[in-house]
C-alpha cells in the first residue's frame, strides 16, 4: 500500500492544501494529513481546532486520514509505515527550503521519498501566514479557505 504523509501546521488549512491532497489521492492509496506539533512555534488556532477543520474538510474522502504528531516527521512516517512525504511547491523560496529538508529526510529517514506537487496557479498565492494576517485584520478570507471555516469565522 502506498502511504503518503502530508505534514504541516495547517494553521488554518487553505484551498491550496486541499488541492494538493486531492491531487495526491490519485497517486497514493492513503494520504495522512498530519499536523506536526512544534513546541517552539506560536499557533493562531489550537491543535483541536485545526484537527476538527481538517476532519470536516476530508470527511467524505476515504483515502484521507487526519492525524497529529510530535517530534521528527521521519519518525512519524516510520511509525505509520509511510514511505512517501507529500509537500507543495508554490515558488522558488518554497523550493529552496523544501530541497534542504527533503535531502535531510532522505538521509535520516527510512526509505523515505519526498514527492512534490507544484501548486496550481489559482492557489500559488495562498499561504496560511497570509490567511492569518487577514483574519487578524478582520478581513474576508472566503477566497482562501474552505466554506466550513469562513462560515465559522464570519459568525
Ligand atoms: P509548514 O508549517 O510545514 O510550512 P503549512 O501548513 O504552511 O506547514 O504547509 C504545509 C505544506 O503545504 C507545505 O509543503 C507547503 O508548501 C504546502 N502549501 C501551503 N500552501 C500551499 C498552496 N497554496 N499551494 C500548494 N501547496 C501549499
Amino acid at each position: 500500500m502506498r502511504i503518503a504523509v502530508f505534514p504541516g501546521s495547517f494553521d488554518p488549512i487553505t484551498k491550496g492544501h486541499i488541492d494538493l491532497v486531492e491531487r495526491a489521492c490519485a497517486l497514493f492509496d492513503k494520504v495522512i494529513v498530519a499536523v506536526g506539533i512544534n513546541s517552539q512555534k506560536k499557533y493562531l488556532y489550537t491543535l483541536e481546532q485545526r484537527l476538527s477543520w481538517l476532519q470536516k474538510v476530508f470527511e467524505s474522502n476515504d483515502k484521507v486520514v487526519v492525524d497529529h504528531f510530535e517530534g521528527l516527521t521521519v519518525n512519524y512516517c516510520k511509525k505509520v509505515d509511510a514511505h512517501f512525504l507529500l509537500r507543495g511547491l508554490r515558488n522558488a523560496s518554497d523550493f529552496d527550503y523544501e530541497k534542504t529538508i527533503s535531502q535531510l529526510n532522505t538521509i535520516i529517514g527510512d526509505d523515505l521519498e519526498t514527492v512534490f506537487l507544484i501548486s496550481q496557479p489559482a492557489y500559488s498565492h495562498i499561504s496560511s501566514t497570509i490567511v492569518r494576517e487577514i483574519i487578524k485584520g478582520k478581513g474576508d478570507v472566503s477566497a482562501f479557505v474552505p466554506e466550513s471555516i469562513s462560515n465559522q469565522l464570519n459568525k
